[in-house]
């Protein structure tokens, strides 16, 4: 099992270190050459979404890794990388637009901007919510299923092979968010 990482900007370092504890092979994505490496999940970290979409178009990474997710590509989406997979963008553009979610940018205001919290996780139980300048999703729709919410307000979810989270587990010690998406990614 190889997980590429989205590794133009943002927190991809923190999931490259969750994914050595977890005992499991990765590599980072920064220009078209690096997908002729198989892989079989690709991990789009927070940051900051503007700057993420630019890269991806100027790099001509954009099209192929569509392509691969449209194809059925397990991919996990933190923060800046589930607003990367929204099909609608409150506040912000559609990147990849391959997500059935309504994606709210900098939903939480200036004060609450960053925040942690602890709330249910569908299948795994409670998990540490870290949230940066954190987007929410507004709207779940299709076959999107909803697996965690805090405070009522959707935080994560999956659609087929897209999950989604709102937080930060990478940077968190918790690791059965990242197991779930490996198997995920396993095929199970
Ligand atoms: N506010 C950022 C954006 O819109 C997301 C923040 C994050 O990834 N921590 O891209």
């Amino acid at each position: 099992m190889t997980i590429a990482i989205l590794a133009l900007q943002g927190a991809f370092a923190e999931h490259a270190r969750m994914l050595d504890r977890l005992d499991t092979t990765h590599f980072e994505i920064r220009r078209p050459s690096d997908l002729e490496r198989p892989f079989d999940g690709l991990i789009l970290p927070g940051g900051e979404s503007t700057v993420m979409g630019k890269l991806l178009r100027e790099l001509a990474l954009y099209k192929p890794l569509k392509e691969m997710i449209q194809s059925g590509l397990p991919v996990f989406g933190t923060c800046a990388g589930l607003i990367l997979l929204a099909k609608e963008v409150d506040g912000g553009a559609v990147h990849f637009g391959t997500m059935d979610i309504t994606a709210k940018r900098n939903a939480y205001g200036r004060q609450l901007g960053s925040f942690h919290t602890e709330d249910n996780f569908s299948g795994i139980g409670t998990v540490p919510m870290t949230f940066i300048r954190a987007p929410y999703i507004a709207a779940a729709r299709e076959d999107t299923k909803v697996l965690a919410r805090a405070d009522g307000r959707i935080v994560a979810a999956r659609q087929k092979n897209q999950l989604v989270t709102a937080f930060h587990p990478e940077l968190d010690e918790d690791l059965r968010i990242h197991r779930y998406f490996l198997g995920m990614a396993a095929g199970t």
